[in-house]
């Protein structure tokens, strides 16, 4: 029997800092889990890189259920306090477009500075480690795991979402808050790429690799980002930010020159360039495989622009304003990076993370109903929430 003031499940990145934390404040902290090795979505995460946080994390750029969830967490362990932090550790970091801090070498740097700091707090690690029971006592908690028994106060789920099973994700958090009575919101995989409907994907498959800025709306939300055809259907930031607020069988809706107006391009070039093939025309502003594809797909007549009608130049800059595409579903949990809904955050305290009504229970990080944008959202809200437990527990 080994006891612990506190046991953390899932060395993420939200349980390594939670760990962090309460072992910094003199409390007995191991963390158990269930794979070979810890911070495997870190590694992953940023194409190597880690996009650690974002300068401008505030509430707006998270989705859940209860909007001001959040806030607590979020602005009192700030972005800049986990940039003071990389900056002690000597880690060198860039921004790269919209307030997103990368690691200029790996994401192996933050790893490393998580499990020094877990070292310096004295939080000791165990992988390989599988729970296979939870029994509440009045001390707190009994664990029977693959390991040992352990004992411990306070018990903190930091075991994430169910995206990028092959990483490790498991329900498990889910069913450790069912089993104690906390409400679970259903859970859908997020910033995701689209798959496509045949048809759309036959045509569209041979812009494999092309990207392009776009704004993608969908039920009254909109993203300016680049947009990735892919032999599968539609991807990069434009799409992977859309896809955490689209339902099955929403169109999206795509300006795909957000710096133009079509109606203007057209306009000038009947009256500049008559005689120029709209294929001409439209690869002043487009990659000329994306032009051929989106005449193929509308059936527009690629006639010299003074013979199309004034009625045929509108439907052919209202769909390039305006291309409305259902997606046939997504690349679900497989590549999901984010997982939408979890522990419902009625629930939890947004000061503690503590479960309201089981003392010693936390949830932090993904397994909790709060999602970010893509964008280094997600890695704070690990930090925010883990910070906001590590005070307490
Ligand atoms: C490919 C990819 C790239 C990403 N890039 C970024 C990025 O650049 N910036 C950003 O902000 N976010 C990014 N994210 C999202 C980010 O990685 C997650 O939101 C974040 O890791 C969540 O932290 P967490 O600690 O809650 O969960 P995780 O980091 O997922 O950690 C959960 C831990 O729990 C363990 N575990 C799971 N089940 C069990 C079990 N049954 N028993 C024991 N242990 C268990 C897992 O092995 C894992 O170690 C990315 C995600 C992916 C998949």
């Amino acid at each position: 029997m080994i006891k612990r003031d506190v046991i953390v499940i899932g060395a993420g990145a939200a349980g390594l800092f939670c760990a962090a934390q309460a072992g910094a404040r003199g409390r007995s902290v191991e963390v158990l889990d269930h794979a070979k090795k810890v911070g495997r979505k870190i590694l992953m995460s940023g194409g190597g890189r880690c996009n650690f946080t974002n300068m401008y994390a505030g509430p707006e750029n998270f989705i859940s259920e209860n909007a001001h969830f959040c806030k607590s967490a979020l602005s009192r362990y700030t972005p800049w306090d986990f940039i003071g932090l990389v900056a002690d550790y000597g880690i060198a970091y860039h921004e790269k477009t919209l307030g997103q801090l990368f690691c200029d070498d790996s994401a192996k740097d933050i790893v490393d500075l998580l499990l020094k700091e877990c070292e310096k707090a004295g939080a000791t690690i165990t992988t390989r480690c599988d729970i296979l029971s939870i029994e509440k006592t009045d001390t707190g908690f009994t664990l029977l795991t693959s390991i040992d028994e352990y004992q411990c106060e306070s018990l903190v789920i930091a075991t994430g979402g169910l995206s990028m099973p092959k990483l490790g994700a498991t329900p498990f958090g889910y069913k450790v808050a069912e089993q104690f009575g906390l409400n679970v919101l259903p859970t859908r995989a997020a910033l995701v790429p689209f798959t496509l409907h045949d048809k759309d994907k036959d045509t569209l498959a041979e812009l494999s690799g092309i990207a392009v800025d776009v704004y993608a709306s969908c039920n009254d939300t909109t993203f300016k980002e680049a947009m990735l055809f892919t032999h599968r259907g539609l991807s990069g930031p434009a799409m992977l930010q859309i896809s955490s607020y689209w339902d099955a069988g929403d169109a999206l809706s795509i300006n795909t020159l957000p710096n133009d107006d079509p109606h203007e391009l057209l306009k000038t070039a009947r009256s500049e360039t008559p005689d120029a093939l709209l294929a001409t025309c439209l690869n002043k502003v487009f990659p000329k495989r994306v032009v051929q594809s989106f005449i193929t797909l509308n059936a527009w007549r690629n006639l010299p622009v003074k013979q199309l009608s004034h009625g045929e130049c509108d439907a052919i800059a209202n769909a390039l304003e305006n291309w409305q595409i259902k997606p046939n579903g997504t690349e679900g949990y497989r590549t999901a990076e984010v997982t939408i809904g979890g522990v419902n955050t009625d629930e939890l305290s947004s000061k503690t993370m503590m479960a309201k009504n089981v003392e010693g229970l936390y949830f932090i990080g993904e397994v909790v109903d709060v999602t970010g944008w893509l964008g280094g959202f997600n890695f704070q809200w690990a930090w925010s929430s883990g910070w906001a437990a590590g005070q307490v527990v």
